[in-house]
């Protein structure tokens, strides 16, 4: 059994090879790279977003983000998905840390009825903002 070095194993298995360099750069992982670069990018402006929202509402509640809910939605039937959020006092908006008073907005659509929600008196939050996700 003759000895080949790595080489010479190439050369004598694969003799339309010799001589030809492996690909610099692979265009798999070209790719592979620019969507990396398009992932860091989108996560940055997140957390760029996110910066700005907390320097406008410094006083939201920090256990729910501002939501006044916490918990994530889920396909899971069986999760009971999001729930108030018990970290501020039941008259306090999760945004501000303002004043929550009920009102009776009503809705239209194809069932208009009045509802009674909690609005903010500062800044009219509703359960409906929070620090971005
Ligand atoms: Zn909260
Ligand atoms: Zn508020």
């Amino acid at each position: 059994m003759p000895e080949f070095t790595p080489d010479e194993y190439d050369d004598a298995v694969f003799p339309e090879l010799r001589g030809v360099k492996p690909p610099q750069h692979d265009p798999l992982f070209a790719d592979t790279d620019n969507f990396l670069d398009e992932e860091a990018a989108y996560w940055k402006e997140r957390e760029t977003e996110r910066e700005a929202w907390r320097k406008q509402w410094p006083n939201h509640c920090r256990a729910c983000g501002g939501w006044g809910l916490v918990g994530h939605v889920s396909i899971d039937p069986q999760d009971p998905g999001p729930e108030p959020c018990e970290a501020m006092p039941e008259d306090r908006c999760h945004r501000c840390s303002g004043e929550l008073e009920t009102k009776r907005i009503r809705i239209e659509g194809d069932f208009p009825r009045w509802e009674q929600v909690m609005v903010c008196t500062v800044c009219h939050w509703s359960f409906d903002d929070g620090e971005p996700q």
